[in-house]
């Protein structure tokens, strides 16, 4: 039964097909846009577009940004000798978050899973080897500690140790199978302080 317009029905769809909203708060939300003076909810829905249209992978560490180069990448205050390998630009931001790392970013969009078929190939390692080849000095392998995170640490590993770069990795502060935008800064710290040689 069509409680609302054929309009609102389509607007709760599309919202409760975002991650984390279920039904009851897609309502909740397009009520909300409703209510909202006409320019506010064209100046949201421009900044979805505009984000989605602008927005790309930095030339260099592959996170998300509107330059060539993502602000990270483009500081020269920041060590370019070390890079942290991570999972997604949220690992990338919760790292940055703490304040404390002064080095620079790999983002692979992803990690190696048999079991669900992806690959090496499928996740941005090419480009981390690439980079590889420039004058680094340690490899810190911050991929999660699920079964998909410690499979790609050891892969990159083994890739790598034979180049004499250093490469390490995050201490097990982290808790198994914990996404790591959900720990807070103190345990990341503390796990990128603890890494141990791989
Ligand atoms: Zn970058």
């Amino acid at each position: 039964m069509d409680v609302f317009s054929g309009y609102m029905d389509k607007l709760i769809g599309e919202l409760s097909s975002l991650p984390g909203i279920g039904s009851k708060t897609a309502q909740r939300l397009a009520f909300h846009i409703m209510y909202m003076p006409q320019e506010r909810v064209e100046s949201l829905a421009k900044s979805m577009t505009d984000a989605r249209e602008h927005v790309h992978y930095c030339k260099e560490c592959l996170t998300l940004t509107d330059q060539e180069l993502c602000p990270i990448c483009a500081n020269p205050k920041r060590d370019h000798k070390t890079i942290m390998v991570v999972e997604n630009p949220r690992d990338l931001a919760a790292y940055e978050k703490t304040g404390k790392y002064e080095g620079v970013y790999h983002v692979l969009h992803g990690a190696i899973s048999p079991m669900l078929g992806v690959g090496p190939s499928d996740i941005r390692l090419k480009e981390l080897l690439q980079r590889l080849q420039g004058d680094v000095d340690e490899l810190i392998i911050a991929t999660n500690s699920s079964l998909e995170g410690e499979t790609t640490a050891m892969y990159i590993s083994k890739l790598v140790k034979p180049t004499g770069i250093r490469v390490t990795r995050i201490a097990s502060g982290v808790p198994v199978g914990g996404d790591l935008e959900y720990i807070d800064e103190v345990t990341l710290l503390r796990a990128l302080e603890g890494r141990t040689e791989l």
